[in-house]
């Protein structure tokens, strides 16, 4: 019997885990300087949340979930973060102990999809809520955060699109004139939009099949139907884009089909290393009316989601460089027991320490410290432990010296201290 992981499900081993720690350090120093903070949701959820808060006729509710029942429960796998955010949000009657909340949230998500090149069945996504507060000016912010972040990441060629689709008054007016425009061509739409078209027209804007992108290509514009109040927050939205001198396109078709969707939506896309055609690595969003349709009081709301496996795959590998550790290479068994101690003692001053006790050649211990980048190697041989010293090789400035054992933790201290050009390791 083979064991495999279940398809579309990734293992993430330690040799690729550097980079997710960095992508995920990178998100939350970016976002906590915004006043972001954590929440943690259950990985379950009941079922009806996530039909009532992503809305029944999407992809993702219609056959995306991971569904099952336990004691008469239905429960399903968070397909995303926006549900269970509101719902501990409204559970926990956060609004009545601040006007304000910032949170943000990374973990994995579930969605059974046909598994490819940036989607799988289990991705992880990061993503903020921000509760509280109406106002464009943090919808600018929010957009300008995230393209701070991948500029940080180093995937400063970002394409922002953004797209207003106003309230509950501009997006029923956007409907009927939507319905009207695309009930003529009904035959030219996929199946799929044609059964959905009356109950959910707009979806068929974020349709990926080209007969339904062909047909929508001259549909009406949301932006000409705002009312005055929608336009303004519009306006003011981008007067603050223009401010911040962050580039965005601004795209007409983006919208979501849900009630609750107010104003301003966006979306964040790149072209660069190995992203294929799932190239959409943000997505977001106000969404005014979910705290309410989810039992709360009206407390407006805005958040964003981004896949990490797709930036990952967005960022350019940067080579590896010396990581600051130290490796211990002892010669003979004196010296294996020698090098127990002086392992502890370095790891108690704070030094990570890799100690090869494989009793191997001394080529073949120095050829696995070069493997493992280590930046400092400590040899212990039984000549140099009957004098007293061990020699220390700088990996990275390819230099060695003697030292005396009682002053070797200080010295693997300094070196790993003043290595310049290294990563900042443990
Ligand atoms: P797509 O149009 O690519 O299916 P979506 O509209 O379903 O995306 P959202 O629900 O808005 O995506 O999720 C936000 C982000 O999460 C996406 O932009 C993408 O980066 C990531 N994402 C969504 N589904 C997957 C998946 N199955 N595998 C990997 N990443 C995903
Ligand atoms: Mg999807």
């Amino acid at each position: 019997m083979n064991y495999r992981a279940v398809k579309g499900m990734n293992d993430i081993l330690p040799d690729e885990i550097e980079r997710w720690h960095q992508l995920e350090a990178t998100f939350r120093q970016i976002v906590e300087r915004y006043r972001y903070a954590e929440t943690r949701t259950p990985i379950l959820e009941h079922t009806e949340l996530f039909v009532r808060s992503i809305g029944e006729t999407t992809d993702v509710v219609e056959k995306e979930m991971f569904t099952f029942e336990r004691s008469k429960e239905s429960l399903s796998m968070r397909p995303e973060g926006t549900a269970g955010a509101a719902r501990a949000y409204v559970e926990h009657k956060v609004h009545a102990r601040e006007p304000v909340s910032r949170w943000y949230y990374a973990g994995p998500m579930f969605r059974a999809e046909r598994p490819q090149r940036g989607r799988y069945r289990q991705f992880y996504q990061a993503g903020c809520e921000l509760y509280g507060d109406p106002g464009p000016v943090c919808d600018a912010e929010m957009i300008d955060m995230l393209v701070a972040f991948f500029s940080e990441l180093g995937i400063p060629e970002v394409q922002v699109r953004v797209n207003s689709i106003g309230g509950p008054d501009a997006r029923a007016a956007y409907r009927t004139a939507l319905l009207e425009f695309l009930r003529p061509r009904a035959g030219e739409l996929s199946e799929h939009a044609r059964a959905r078209l009356e109950a959910n027209p707009l979806r068929v804007l974020d349709s990926k099949d080209p007969r339904d992108q062909a047909a929508v290509a001259d549909a009406p514009s949301i932006l000409d139907l705002l009312p005055p109040a929608d336009r303004q927050h519009w306006d003011q939205l981008r007067r603050g884009l223009d401010a911040l001198g962050t580039p965005y396109e601004v795209q007409p078709g983006l919208v979501r089909g849900l009630d609750y969707y107010s104003r301003t939506l966006f979306e964040i896309n790149a072209s660069t290393g190995e992203l294929g055609a799932q190239n959409t690595l943000v997505g977001g969003g106000r969404y005014d009316g979910m705290i309410r349709s989810l039992g709360g009081p009206d407390v407006p709301a805005i958040g964003f989601a981004m896949g990490l496996e797709r930036i990952l795959l967005a960022m350019s590998d940067s080579t590896p460089q010396a990581s600051r550790f130290c490796f211990l290479a002892p010669i003979g068994e004196q010296a294996q027991t020698a090098a127990l101690k002086l392992a502890r003692d370095l790891r108690s001053a704070g030094v990570t320490v890799d100690l090869d006790g494989r009793g191997n050649s001394l080529k073949s211990m120095l050829r696995r410290a070069d493997a493992t980048r280590a930046r400092i190697c400590l040899v212990l041989g039984e000549s140099e432990l009957e004098q007293g010293v061990v020699q220390l090789k700088d990996l990275a400035a390819h230099e060695q010296r003697n030292v005396p054992l009682a002053a070797v933790v200080a010295a693997v201290s300094e070196a790993l201290r003043s290595a310049s050009g290294s990563e900042v390791g443990a």
